[in-house]
């Protein structure tokens, strides 16, 4: 068998604990030996063992099993979320799969608790949920931009480590994924976005305003990561400068996650014997 480019598997190599993000690295590839090269080529390879995974969970929860998996990504703009659900989950069958991004909160949402439409939108037995931003937007944007008190987002952490506890108590794995991209590449995929006519869609002028609070934002991911990192629901931190290997961190995490769930197909609920006389026969 050809020698692993992995030198540790992702889920240690990419852990949140001990990350420092003043002294990150958004280009590094932790944990993989190979080039951009080999990324790309076992991408399409890792994408099948977590789509067949994906199909087994499907067929549990089909036959009543309540766990599923949510996959909650944060980023800065541009660091490549969107790519993630596109290339990333675009690898499984749809229909297992509800993805949910939280932009500014709408009127509606704003007369609620902050939780209220997390919890309109995870996924129910056998999906995979994809979260495009989170809860986490309430202690991070909210906090940077002072949108409310400290005092109201202070125990804000506390409060997100008992929900998540309870999700996974009720049978969700989650796998928490904080992208980071160096100011610089951020600058050159802003660039590019107003460049280019397929790309003006994506262009936001708020965007320029946060690059301004780049070390705000910094220092409230560092608190996201420092006071949410559990054993329940860890944070991994993909660096993002290189697309190719977050897509492929991420698939191995969520490779690793499917996997530890120890699925087997569900057994039939007809007699199978029966059944094959019963076709003959028709
Ligand atoms: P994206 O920028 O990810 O493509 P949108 O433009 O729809 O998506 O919305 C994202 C914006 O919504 C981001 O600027 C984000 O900070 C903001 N946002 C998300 N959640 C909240 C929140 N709870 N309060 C205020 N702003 C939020």
């Amino acid at each position: 068998m050809a020698k692993s480019p992995w030198t540790e598997p992702a889920t240690t190599a990419l852990r949140a604990a001990g990350v420092r993000l003043d002294s990150y690295d958004p280009s590094g590839t932790p944990g993989f030996t190979g080039d951009k090269k080999l990324g790309e080529q076992l991408l399409p390879e890792r994408g099948e063992v977590l789509s067949d995974l994906q199909e087994m969970l499907f067929a549990n929860g089909r036959s009543g099993d309540h766990r599923n998996l949510l996959l909650i990504l944060q980023g800065m703009d541009t660091a490549g979320k969107g790519g993630v659900v596109r290339h990333v989950i675009g690898m499984v069958d749809p229909q297992g799969v509800r993805h949910a991004a939280f932009g500014v909160p709408t009127d509606e949402e704003r007369r609620h608790h902050y939780l209220w439409r997390i919890r309109h939108r995870l996924p129910a037995g056998g999906q995979i949920g994809v979260f495009d931003r989170s809860h986490y937007e309430d202690v991070l944007v909210v906090r940077v931009q002072n949108l409310v008190s400290r005092e109201v987002w202070e125990p804000r952490y506390d409060e997100i480590n008992d929900f998540e506890r309870e999700l996974t108590a009720a049978g969700t794995t989650i796998v928490k994924v904080a992208m980071f991209v160096s100011l610089d590449e951020q600058k050159r995929r802003l660039g590019e976005r107003l460049e280019r006519s397929d790309k003006y869609w994506k262009y936001d002028p708020s965007d320029i305003d946060d690059r301004a609070l780049w070390p705000e934002y910094q220092r409230a991911y560092q608190d996201v990561l420092d006071r949410t990192d559990t054993e329940h629901a860890p944070w991994y931190v993909v660096p993002a400068d290189r697309k190719w290997f977050a897509r492929l961190a991420i698939t191995e995490l969520l490779i690793d996650a499917l996997s530890g769930l120890k699925l087997t197909w569900p057994a039939p609920h007809f007699d199978i014997e029966t059944e094959k006389a019963r076709l003959a026969e028709s």
